[in-house]
Formats: structure tokens, C-alpha cells, sequence
């Protein structure tokens, strides 16, 4: 077998910890009976697996146990959380706030009630990713009955200010949800500090099985109502029926319980590698960072290259390190990711984007490699050039084609604005494009 690329896309889905796999084990072929089946053993296994799940899961974020509604993941817990908040309270309000960088598992639910007659403010962000929370409480109103805004972002790692969202919601008795699928496991989080009264979870993203996730719903302080999505045999308080699936359930709650565990060693080892990482790419001139640089996932790196065609540097790394660029979605549906654009990115710099999430099993050697790989990428693609690289302020009126370059370019950290600027042409579009040169020499601290 020929070597696979190294594994750098855990934002999209990470691999079953060996410890999760031999907790789920027993409950596919000894344990396998049904939680709901109370007159025999196999059943009341199962319910006492289910349980201790429930409890695990239920502490991590704060909450009690009967609070956690078991779902196939955060796509369903997200669908069930809007749409069932805003079936029950129609009464209150058809008023609901979100955020233009939300997962489209949180946007496209929010589209579709807006068919129905509901009215829903997308608010922007800052160009660092977080929502401005005074554009926030400005948008709330009396008939606003839902609040959604996610706890860290699936693209470019960056953390929400949930307990400042929270606490304006609770204020004026806004119900919030927060889509958590990219934090649980990853960072601390607090439904209670927070005051969330929905939280949308899923496993598979943080070494768990894949179709597995919850929903919390608060039970006091306000108690939420939700109209269920999905009708049938009552499971979860009426709130998502269907047979428990008992393997997953232990495996997300042993996949959480790791990520707990491990938490303060991993969150250190993987800002280690991900800001060595960053460093070593400053060798490449014009590498913009997506998203604030420290509120963010500690395995988050999110890069835009300027001067390069986005679709040529994919092609020349994907034979060394799976990753994605822009959203799985987005890639696949060859649109310019929503939330690069939400940041204000040219499509030219949205295309030319690295996502990279670094993981548990992620080692330092691998980012020796992945840094060397895209340093030569880069150069290579910047070096294959058609006619003179000629020397010459960047000024208006040039005859540039500026393939993204911006103020946010000239702000990149070591680059002088007032430094020369070098031009090239583009091998693609035989146009000339620009190309900053480093004035400062480029450290990088030993890992
Ligand atoms: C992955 C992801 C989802 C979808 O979760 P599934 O469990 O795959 O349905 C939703 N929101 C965010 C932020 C995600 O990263």
C-alpha cells in the first residue's frame, strides 16, 4: 500500500480511540439488549450502560442527567433544538438571532423556518470571527424567542464569548442554544456559567463513533419545551424517539470522559505543535491567519495563501496531509466557504485556504513534515512563473490584479507596509500579481 497522507482534517471527523472501541465491544454482540426492555437482564444492562452515560455526558458540560436527549449526532440535536423551540413557543415569537459563521446544520434549519413565516437575523462577525456583542444585543428583540450561536467553530477553531451571549439572552428571557460540536471534549464548557439551554453535541469529533450525538435541555431555570421532530415510541421524554443505540452511547460518553481526562496535557501538546506549525510557515511571505490567534481550538490552524492558485496548492499537498479547505461542504460544493467570507476573505484568498485540525494522534515529526511540505508547495507555486519578476511600489492604478491582497495583508505580522513589494506573474492567468517581501527575518521558537 502506498503511503497515506498525513491525518490533519480532525475538524471533520477523528478516529475511534482504541480505548472508546473496547468500551463499545460487549454492547454490540453480549450486552446488545434493549434499554427500554424492563423485564429481563438484557435490558436492564443496557439500561444501566445508557444511565452511566448519561451521567458522564450530563457532568461534562454541568448539566444533570435528564437533561441529555441521545440524537444521531449534532445535525439532528441542532434540527431538533431550532425548530423544536420554535414550534413550541410560536406563541411567543417567530423572532430568531444566529451568526453568519454557524455550521449550515444551524443555518439551514433557521432558512427553512424562515419559509414558514419566521424572521431571522444572521448577524455578522468581526474580521477575527467573534460576534460583536453589542451588534448582538442590538438585534434582540421582544419577539425573539431563539438564540443560536456556536461554542467553536468547525472552520477556523475560533470560540464564541458564550457566557456573555448567555447572560444578555437569560436577561430578557431569550432562550440560547449553542451548537458545542466542535468543543466538547476540547475545551471547558458550563451550561450553567454559560447559561445555555440547549447545547447540541456529537461524538465523532472527538474520538467517538460517528452517528452518535445529544441534546441538552434545560429542565429548570427555565424549563424548555420542544416540539419533537422525529414521533414514535416516546423515548427521551417524548422528546426523540427511536431504540437507544447502546454502543455508541457508551462509546461518545467513554470519548468524552477521555477528552476530559486528557484535557490539560492535550490542550498545551497541541497549541505546541499548531503555533511551531505557524511559525515554521512564515518563511512563506503572505499567509494570513483565519480567525482570532488565541481564542480558538488548541488543534485549530486556518491559513489563507495569497499570491497562489487555491485549486494548484490543494492539488500539491493532498498527496502529503489530508486536510480540507474551507468546510467539507463547501469543498464539495466548490463555493467559497461562508464563513472565510463572513471574515471579509477574497474568493481568491478563500480558495487558497489550509484547515488544519491537529489531533490526539497527531506527532511532532508529522508537523516537521506537513511544514516542509507546504513551504515547498508554496515556493514552488510562487517560483513557476511566467515572465520577469520586476521590482515595484504596489500602488492603485498598477494594472494589478490583486488575487486578495488587502490591508489585512499588510498588517501580517513582519511585513512593513512601507517595504518594497515585489510582482510576478500569475501562471494561471498570466496576469501580474503582487507579492509582499519580508522585512523582518523569521523566528522560529524550537518545539
Ligand atoms: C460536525 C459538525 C456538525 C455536524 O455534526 P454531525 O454529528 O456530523 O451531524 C454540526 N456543527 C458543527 C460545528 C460541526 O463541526
Amino acid at each position: 500500500m502506498t503511503q497515506r497522507p498525513i491525518y490533519l482534517d480532525g475538524h471533520a471527523t477523528t478516529p475511534v480511540d482504541p480505548r472508546v472501541m473496547e468500551a463499545m465491544i460487549p454492547f454490540f454482540t453480549q450486552q446488545f439488549g434493549n434499554a427500554a426492555s424492563s423485564s429481563h437482564i438484557y435490558g436492564w444492562e443496557s439500561e444501566a450502560a445508557v444511565k452511566q452515560a448519561r451521567e458522564i455526558l450530563a457532568a461534562a458540560i454541568n448539566a444533570s442527567p435528564e437533561e441529555i436527549v441521545f440524537t444521531s449526532g449534532a445535525t439532528e440535536a441542532n434540527n431538533l433544538a431550532i425548530k423544536g423551540v420554535a414550534e413550541a413557543y410560536l406563541d411567543r415569537g417567530r423572532h430568531i438571532v444566529t451568526v453568519q459563521t454557524e455550521h449550515n446544520a444551524v443555518l439551514d434549519p433557521c432558512a427553512y423556518l424562515a419559509t414558514l413565516g419566521f424572521e431571522v437575523t444572521v448577524l455578522p462577525v468581526q474580521p477575527n470571527g467573534l460576534v460583536n456583542l453589542d451588534e448582538f444585543e442590538a438585534a434582540l428583540r421582544e419577539d425573539t424567542v431563539l438564540v443560536s450561536v456556536m461554542a467553536a467553530n468547525n472552520e477556523i477553531g475560533v470560540l464564541q464569548p458564550l457566557a456573555d451571549i448567555g447572560q444578555r439572552c437569560r436577561e430578557r428571557g431569550i432562550l440560547f442554544h449553542s451548537d458545542a460540536a466542535q468543543a466538547i471534549g476540547k475545551v471547558p464548557l458550563d451550561v450553567q456559567a454559560m447559561a445555555v439551554d440547549l447545547m447540541s453535541l456529537t461524538a465523532h469529533k472527538v474520538y467517538g463513533p460517528k452517528g452518535m450525538g445529544a441534546l441538552y435541555v434545560r429542565r429548570r431555570n427555565p424549563r424548555v419545551t420542544l416540539a419533537p421532530q422525529q414521533h414514535g415510541g416516546g423515548h427521551e421524554r417524548g422528546m426523540r424517539s427511536g431504540t437507544l443505540y447502546t454502543p455508541q452511547i457508551v462509546g461518545f460518553a467513554k470519548a468524552v470522559e477521555l477528552g476530559l481526562a486528557e484535557m490539560a496535557a492535550e490542550t498545551p501538546r497541541l497549541k505546541g505543535l499548531r503555533d511551531y506549525l505557524w511559525a515554521r510557515l512564515q518563511v512563506c511571505d503572505g499567509l494570513l491567519l483565519n480567525g482570532h490567534p488565541s481564542q480558538r481550538l488548541p488543534g485549530n490552524l486556518n491559513l489563507s495563501v495569497a499570491g497562489v492558485d487555491g485549486q494548484a496548492l490543494i492539488l500539491g499537498l493532498r498527496s502529503l496531509v489530508a486536510f480540507s479547505s474551507g468546510s467539507a461542504c463547501s469543498s464539495a460544493s466548490r463555493k467559497p466557504s461562508h464563513v472565510l467570507k463572513a471574515l471579509g476573505r477574497s474568493d481568491d484568498l478563500a480558495y487558497a485556504t489550509l484547515r488544519f485540525g491537529l489531533g490526539r494522534f497527531t506527532t511532532a515529526a508529522e508537523i516537521e513534515q506537513v511544514a516542509d511540505g507546504v513551504i515547498a508547495t508554496i515556493t514552488a507555486l510562487r517560483s513557476t512563473t511566467q515572465g520577469t519578476p520586476i521590482s515595484a511600489p504596489l500602488t492603485e492604478g498598477i494594472g494589478i490584479r490583486p488575487l486578495g491582497w488587502g490591508q489585512d495583508a499588510l498588517d501580517a505580522p513582519g511585513v512593513d507596509p512601507g517595504g518594497p513589494f515585489g510582482i510576478h506573474f500569475d501562471r494561471f492567468t498570466n496576469m501580474a500579481i503582487a507579492t509582499l517581501v519580508r522585512t523582518q527575518p523569521v523566528e522560529v521558537p524550537p518545539l
